[in-house]
């Protein structure tokens, strides 16, 4: 619950006071509004900036009940059109995966390298855009931290949201075994970051051991805790740039606290977010809708409530408007803030948002 009491109704009430009369009944000192759902969604950016396209497009999603949008670069034409509809407009950024022709160019060594030896720079896991930076590496770092800064600091820019901020997948999502013809029921060397000589040695700095050494790296927690500590320090200073410029910052996470851990490396219980956005796509783990209420309630009770939970839901798996319901019905019970929206919608699955 939230108690809002604006400076008219302030002034008004101590100038009441002083008159000491009652307060009219049309004035209305302080306001009780019940909490809002959150409702966002997931935007690619465009390259069609045409003004009237993006103002029908934003305006419809405003009309149907969004609170913000998740827009996928630094479109500014995109960002204005959406904050003209009322709506919040954060840059959805790929943080650590970066293909960029800029890096791919100049920085061949800011890459992250394998238990095997081989790069992401030219040997990318799974797929041909997973080209993971190193997130040790100061450079990457200080370009990171950057970016950071300089999108904050743009007036048409509302908020930071981090995607992808987090190790390539050690293990993939078990459906997704299949489509590459992988069991992965232990951590395989060649989808096991980073080993490069700057982890190596800031390792060995901290337990004299180096980490392409150990009997079994997937048992030693030492280099299991170093690992999440990486990102979560680059994400916390990453939080700090963007709340120094007074713009709110938040990711999208693997689904529940274990499964980030185990399967990304992501530690997100310790990061200073704003709003955390659990990526709960139920069919990437082979389990039931009933699951997002579940794997929702996980991270809320870690969390024990220090950051709003919006919980993500993957469209293509979604198959029509009532089970849509259940999701967002799900997510709701297990105790998110509110929700976002990957992938596309039919118009009855709009009108299940906009609560019709
Ligand atoms: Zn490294």
């Amino acid at each position: 619950m939230k108690i809002k009491i604006t400076t008219t109704s302030l002034i008004l009430l101590v100038f009441l006071s002083c008159q000491n009369k009652q307060v009219p009944k049309s004035i209305k000192t302080t306001t009780i509004e019940a909490p809002e759902i959150e409702k966002w969604m997931w935007l690619h950016g465009t390259a069609d900036t045409e003004a009237a396209t993006l103002k029908a497009q934003f305006k419809t999603l405003a009309k149907n009940g969004l609170t913000g949008v998740l827009i996928g670069g630094d479109n500014e034409s995109m960002f204005r059109a959406a904050k003209a509809e009322g709506l919040q407009a954060h840059i959805w950024l790929w943080t650590l995966n970066r293909g960029d022709e800029y890096i791919m160019k100049n920085h061949a060594d800011w890459y992250s390298i394998n238990r095997n030896g081989e790069s992401c720079f030219d040997n990318p896991p799974y797929v041909s855009y997973y080209r993971w930076l190193c997130p040790t590496n100061k450079e990457v770092r200080s370009f990171l931290k950057d970016e950071i800064r300089k999108l904050s600091q743009k007036d048409y820019i509302d908020g930071i949201h981090l995607d992808y901020v987090r190790y390539c997948d050690v293990i993939l999502p078990v459906a997704l075994w299949e489509k590459y013809n992988l069991i992965q029921n232990e951590e395989l060397p060649e989808f096991d970051y980073c080993y490069c000589e700057t982890c190596r040695a800031a390792f060995q700095k901290e337990s004299s051991n180096d980490p392409l050494k150990l009997a079994d790296p997937s048992a030693d927690t030492s280099w299991i805790n170093f690992r999440y500590q990486q990102v979560t320090s680059l994400v916390n200073e990453l939080a700090a740039i963007a709340h120094k410029n007074e713009k709110p910052i938040s990711a999208a996470v693997f689904p529940t606290p274990p499964i980030a851990k185990k399967l990304v490396r992501q530690d997100w219980i310790s990061w200073n977010l704003d709003r955390i956005f659990p990526m709960v796509y139920h069919a990437f783990y082979e389990k039931e809708i009933s699951w997002i209420e579940d794997a929702t309630r996980e991270g809320v009770n870690k969390l024990e409530g220090r950051i709003p939970i919006l919980s993500g839901i993957y469209m293509p798996d979604i198959e029509n408007e009532l089970v849509l319901k259940e999701a967002i019905d799900g997510a709701l019970k297990g105790g998110a803030t509110g929700i976002s929206l990957f992938g596309k919608l039919t118009s009855e699955q709009w009108k299940m948002v906009k609560g019709e």
